[in-house]
């Protein structure tokens, strides 16, 4: 084992603090990798708050990792040492159901394994993100960072970048097509950044009405503030598709009645329910759906986009000792676009 700094949240209540955790020997087809930077995305403080249920204690959070490959195993003949590479939120999966074989193993019916507040596949062994420094994953698990991307700036591409991606491909947007993007935080801002680089004619709506120049500068056409309630009245029949990246509670039907004929909302914030009625939906044939990540072969199409668009993450590097700080601010909508862990400031590194 390898012994191995990192920090993390001994219980649902309790700050993060430093702990020591032991990752595995690479096995034959293992990467081991010295982790770099690590992004901070809601889901981290959804997950340490046990806001989903089921969380495992004590958890090392973080799945927007980005690093070197220090060493591999014997059987492995796509990574060498040197490589710069990056994990996002799973690091396993059954690989033989119709989603992995599909290339989309973020649905595996058999659960894919997350990269922390999970099992490994013998259903024993927790698993433990990126706020640490070094991580061991199997080798079909890992992308390339492309060259040109900072570090910093690609390691929230990690799930920011693909969890908006994702949707944004799988449904069609196209160039001309009228987008709105719901919440400017981690994903909000990769959405306006992706969408943009599609072609789509960008809007942003957001409760945070200081966020205006920022909305624009990161490429959005719009900005729509929705603390005034006018905007949804004014808004009806407006967009193709609607990206939904808002992590607190809120009301889907104002945003679904802003879509046009046939338009599309997908829903990828995950904050605690909410109802949904009919008539938005029936009225003008309109669609909710959600979407989780993306599986390994799209982040790494994600990731050459950017690099071909010239796209990164905007971030605030972070010492790690700082998470706790960083997660109030991030529940007060007060990030700029995303926190990033610097982890050569984990104690004991
Ligand atoms: P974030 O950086 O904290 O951004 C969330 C944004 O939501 C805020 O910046 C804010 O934008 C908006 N917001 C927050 N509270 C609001 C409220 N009360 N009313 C309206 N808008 C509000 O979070 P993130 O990392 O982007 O994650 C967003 C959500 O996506 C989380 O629920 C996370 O768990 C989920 N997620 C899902 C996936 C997936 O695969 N589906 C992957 C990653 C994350 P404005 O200030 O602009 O309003
Ligand atoms: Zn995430
Ligand atoms: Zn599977």
């Amino acid at each position: 084992m390898l012994k191995t700094p990192a920090y993390a949240a001994p219980s649902k209540t309790a700050p993060l603090g430093p702990l020591a955790i032991d990752r595995r020997e690479p096995g034959p087809h293992d990467v081991l990798i010295d982790i770099r930077f690590c992004g901070v995305c809601h889901s981290d403080i959804h997950q340490v708050r046990d806001e989903w249920g089921g969380s495992i204690y004590p958890m090392v959070p973080g799945h927007e990792i980005v690093g070197t490959v220090a060493r591999v195993g014997d059987g492995v003949t796509r990574w060498k040492a040197g490589d710069v590479v990056g994990v996002g939120c799973f690091v396993d999966s059954c690989r033989t159901c119709a989603a992995c074989e599909g290339g989309e193993e973020q649905y595996c019916e058999k659960g894919m394994t997350p990269t922390y507040n999970g099992r490994e596949r013998d259903g024993k062994t927790p698993t433990f993100g990126g706020y640490s420094t070094r991580i061991t994953v199997n080798e079909d698990y890992v992308v390339r960072i492309p060259d040109g991307i900072p570090l910093e700036g690609a390691a929230p591409l990690l799930c920011a970048g693909i969890t908006t991606y994702s949707p944004l491909r799988h449904f069609g947007v196209k160039a001309g097509d009228r987008v709105a993007i719901v919440g400017l935080g981690g994903l909000g801002h990769m959405g306006v950044k992706i969408a943009k680089a599609m072609g789509a004619h960008v809007t942003v709506l957001s409760h945070s009405p200081g966020k205006r120049d920022d909305a624009l500068k990161l490429g959005a056409d719009e900005f729509l503030a929705t603390d005034d309630s006018a905007v949804f009245a004014r808004n009806k029949n407006r967009f193709d598709f609607i990206l939904d990246t808002v992590s607190a509670t809120h009301d889907y039907n104002a945003y679904l009645r802003m879509l046009r004929l046939n338009g599309t909302m997908v829903l990828v914030g995950i904050p605690d329910p909410s109802p949904v009625s009919a008539g938005p939906l029936v009225s003008r044939r309109r669609r909710l759906a959600g979407s989780s990540i993306g599986g390994i072969r799209e982040t790494q199409e994600m990731l050459d986009f950017c690099a071909e668009h010239g796209l990164q993450a905007d971030v605030e590097v972070i010492a790690m000792d700082r998470i706790n700080e960083a997660y109030e601010r991030m529940l007060r909508s007060d990030v700029r676009y995303r926190f990033v862990i610097d982890t050569a400031t984990i104690q004991g590194s």
